[in-house]
């Protein structure tokens, strides 16, 4: 990503005046040391990429879109990951990668064996990761980091989705991916998959998650850790979609 690129805030027109604020303004300010007339490329919620120009970096910065280089990305397919919140350090792993893959959404997912819930400041450093990450691949838009939500919270927004795929090492007889999955995601636009802590996913966890529409998939013999898994199944879906 350009190194003068960076998101702002809100839904914007070339000619609006917008203000860089937080850590990015002391980018600019410090580290670029960029001025008044020096150009940023700035791009907004909706993912337009504006070329703009400072007019004021004294205290904070303000910068003026000067016009739309870019219009917002249409991803044909959205897809949004519900991940159970994993030990340790994993899941900023997991949120760098798959925002990496252009997931939209990612769900912090506390099901029955995820080892305690995070704290505010996880979540705020999860999102800080997932803006970091945007940046450095060049996306035009951030991958949401949504609140921690419990498994039965989570099977009553199935609704909302296209297909779910639950992957579940335990599941016998599931129907392998590349017969499955070309016409469940056939244009669909989107999708869920949810993905199980290092425990994985109870029995009664895979039964529900059934009843409320999930399919259950095999992602192949080996048992793959969970800071793996989402990044497998988003990739095949990916490739077989796009
Ligand atoms: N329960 C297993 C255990 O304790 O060894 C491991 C769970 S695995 C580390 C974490 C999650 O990754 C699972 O809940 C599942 O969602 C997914 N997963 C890993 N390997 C898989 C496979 N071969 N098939 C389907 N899902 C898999």
């Amino acid at each position: 990503m350009p190194a003068r690129r960076f998101f702002i805030g809100g839904v914007h027109e070339p000619g609006d005046t917008v203000e860089v604020a937080g850590p990015d303004a002391r980018k600019i300010r410090a580290v670029l040391r960029l001025k008044e007339g020096d150009a940023l490329e700035l791009i907004d919620s909706a993912g337009s990429i504006f070329a703009s120009d400072i007019v004021d970096a004294r205290d904070g910065v303000r910068a003026q879109l000067r016009e739309r280089v870019a219009s917002p990305e249409r991803e044909r397919l959205c897809i949004d990951v519900a991940q159970g919140i994993p030990k340790g350090q994993k899941m900023d792993f997991v949120i760098e990668k798959v925002s990496e893959l252009g997931v939209r959404r990612i769900v912090p997912l506390l099901s029955q064996r995820v080892q305690g819930a995070p704290g505010d400041g996880k979540i705020e450093r999860w999102r800080r990761i997932a803006k970091s990450a945007a940046e450095q691949c060049g996306r035009h838009d951030i991958a949401e980091v949504a609140e921690p939500v419990r498994f039965d919270a989570l099977l009553s927004t199935f609704g909302e989705y296209d297909a779910v795929l639950f992957p579940w090492e335990v599941a016998s007889g599931a129907q392998p991916l590349r017969e499955l999955l070309p016409a469940l995601i056939d244009g669909t636009h989107r999708i869920l998959v949810v993905i199980g802590p290092e425990g994985g996913f109870s029995h009664e966890e895979a039964e529900g998650a059934a009843r409320a529409g999930a399919r259950v998939v095999s992602l192949g013999s080996r048992i793959l850790r969970t800071e793996t898994a989402a990044l497998v199944l988003i990739a095949i879906v990916q490739y077989i979609a796009e």
